[in-house]
């Protein structure tokens, strides 16, 4: 969630500044939220009204609804105020959270200046104060605005929290801010795949940079909880909303006490009870004696060193060990690994289960991430039958359709299944009306090629978004890349070991950038090569690998057909777009599927 404040002494126009900004932003199609700060006295709702009868009585929770607002109240009581940070989780994603007052809280932040209200304007020293608000002008080491122009004030906010139109796209004068918020991304230009005028043969290299540079995420934003959170792609930055581990506690089992010992024996005096995980010793321990803790326990007042267990003897209320012991030895301290408000994982990052104990410990519980990418996969060709048919003569099994589905769907796509499409204009037309309807993005394989029955080619050039990147790559036939109805479509060759290549190297990172994911180059490792080849230069070679014993085995035949040599491989080798021989024992790059999200 992006969050900017708004300070300054009372009086001084932060609520105006506030009002207007929330105004001036939302009249741009922003989704703004704010966060105020309200005196203790201050309440919702009156005493004697319903809904205060409820809270007396001892509610947890109150919703509070009406045909105009919806207003939850969660009870305190004994519990202690939240943090801003707890604050910010409570609120549905926005584009934008303004913060009225919480001066010291680590956003970025305005500071509204009255001279008419006799306040005399101190130079800010907070460096989080990014810019002044103020009804005269004075000379800073920061941008000072007029306290009305309130335009002006909004613009560099946006600009601040990178949600300024971006202007290379936005060419046709004025970008609608509406769309560029991230729970309505823009939507793709018709002409994204558009080659320079010119280009014959591209390298891989440059499609990929094309790719990168052309997609920008088309997902939208949900809030969801963590438990469910898994392979989905993280909207907004990652917060701790509390550090880890959250209060200094032992290591080890064993006995505590204050400050360092020196060499030689100690005898110290055990107090009364103990210290356990999740049950903490509520008083403190007086220095000069010891308290019995075991691991994962909070550290009682006065406790800094844990000795352990092992190394002690235990007698008649004294503990006795040898020094020397530092101070903190076997200790863990508050936010030794993570510090409230410290970034844990950025936007663009796809959810490990690691991931999930790391914001779990950081109490986070429910997170924006970007609804999953819906994936339409269709087969073109009239010689395909699905498996458990009867295939007649002429006829061969559907083999690229579970490949791409399960791909998408190990991707942490929802893939969409839109079948088998005969070679048929009007058919594939319909097909590709249902998939722009019902997906984010469409894969299809065969008929991408030049020839009289290459009918995805032919439809899609009808549209005249259609761009045949011929890609400096084998095995792979053109790649036809297209927009349908807005929605970008990948035409990926027939042939299944072209149309794996094809998806692993282009449409996977494409996808993942429309995903709003990071775009991620696949992880390879230089291993030496169990086989000998020769390579012309001009294009970049995929073959199908696995490793054995340490080194690189390549399948026996680099057929594009031999479907089988897919499933014996478990990745691919990547052959430089240079003229190569390589030996055996040479140095080649291995990717493993696994680096594919396979
Ligand atoms: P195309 O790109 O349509 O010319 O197809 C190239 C080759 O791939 C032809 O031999 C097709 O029969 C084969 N092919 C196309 N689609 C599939 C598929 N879904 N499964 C298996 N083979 C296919
Ligand atoms: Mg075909």
């Amino acid at each position: 969630m992006k969050i900017y404040g708004v300070t300054g002494w009372k009086n001084n126009g932060k609520t105006g500044l506030m009002e207007r900004l929330v105004a001036e932003l939302t009249s741009r199609g922003l989704r703004v939220s704010t966060v105020k700060h309200a005196h203790h006295a201050f309440d919702v709702d009156q005493p004697g009204r319903d809904s205060h009868r409820h809270r007396i009585a001892g509610a947890s929770e109150v919703l509070l609804a009406s045909r105009q607002r919806v207003a939850l109240m969660q009870e305190l009581r004994a519990d202690p105020e939240p943090s801003l940070d707890e604050l910010l989780l409570r609120l549905s994603p926005a584009d934008l959270v303004l913060v009225e007052g919480y001066k010291r809280e680590g956003h970025p932040k305005i500071e509204a200046h009255r001279a008419e209200a006799g306040t005399e304007l101190i130079a800010p020293t907070d460096p989080l104060i990014r810019a002044v608000a103020s009804d005269v002008q004075i000379d800073l080491d920061r941008p000072v605005f007029d306290l009305d122009d309130t335009v002006t004030i909004a613009d560099f906010i946006l600009q601040e929290v990178g949600l300024a139109p971006s202007s290379p796209l936005s060419s046709e004068g004025t970008a609608e801010v509406e769309e560029c918020g991230p729970s309505a991304p823009p939507p793709l230009r018709n002409d994204c795949f558009a080659l320079p005028p010119g280009v014959d043969w591209t390298p891989v290299d440059d499609a990929l940079e094309m790719l990168r540079t052309r997609l920008s995420p088309v997902a939208g934003v949900e809030t969801i909880p963590l438990q469910q959170a898994l392979n989905r792609v993280l909207a907004e930055d990652a917060m701790a909303a509390r550090p880890n581990p959250p209060q200094a506690n032992s290591a080890v089992d064993g006995y505590g006490f204050a400050g360092a010992v020196t060499d030689g024996s100690h005898r110290l005096p055990l107090v009364d009870g103990r210290a356990a995980a999740g049950v903490p010793f509520e008083g403190a321990v007086p220095r000069g004696m010891a308290i019995r803790v075991l691991t994962g326990a909070a550290l009682p007042d006065g406790v800094e060193t844990v000795v352990l267990q092992e190394d002690v003897a235990v007698s008649d209320g004294y503990v006795s060990f040898r020094g020397p012991l530092k101070r903190g030895a076997n200790a863990r301290k508050a936010g030794e690994d993570v510090e409230a408000g410290q970034l844990v994982l950025r936007a663009g990052r796809q959810i490990t289960p690691a991931d999930l104990a790391l914001m779990s410990a950081v109490g986070l519980s429910h997170i924006p991430v970007r609804k999953s990418l819906r994936v339409a996969v269709l087969s073109t060709g009239d010689e395909l039958v699905e498996p458990g048919h009867q295939a007649g003569l002429g006829q061969i099994f559907d083999a690229n359709r579970p490949m791409l589905l399960t791909m998408a769907q190990r991707m942490g796509f929802v893939p969409v299944d839109l079948g088998r499409v005969a070679d048929d204009r009007e058919t594939l037309r319909s097909v590709m009306d249902r998939a722009a309807n019902e997906a984010d993005v469409i894969l299809t394989s065969g008929g991408a090629s030049a020839g009289d029955e290459d009918h995805v080619s032919a439809l899609l050039g009808e549209t005249g978004a259609l761009q045949e990147w011929r890609i400096a790559l084998k095995p792979g036939r053109p790649v036809a890349l297209a927009m349908w109805q807005g929605t970008p479509v990948f035409g990926l060759p027939g042939n299944p070991v072209a149309a794996l290549v094809c998806a692993l190297i282009f449409a996977r990172p494409a996808m993942e950038v429309l995903a709003g994911a990071e775009w991620s180059k696949p992880q390879g490792f230089d291993l030496p090569a169990a086989f000998e080849k020769r390579k012309k230069p001009g294009r970049r070679e995929y073959l199908r690998a696995r490793v054995r014993d340490g080194r690189v085995e390549v399948f026996a035949s680099e057929g594009s057909g031999r479907i089988s040599g897919l499933s014996w491989a478990e990745g691919l080798v990547e052959i430089g777009d240079g003229a190569c021989h390589i030996r055996p024992g040479d140095p080649v790059r291995y990717i493993p599927y696994g680096s594919f999200g396979l």
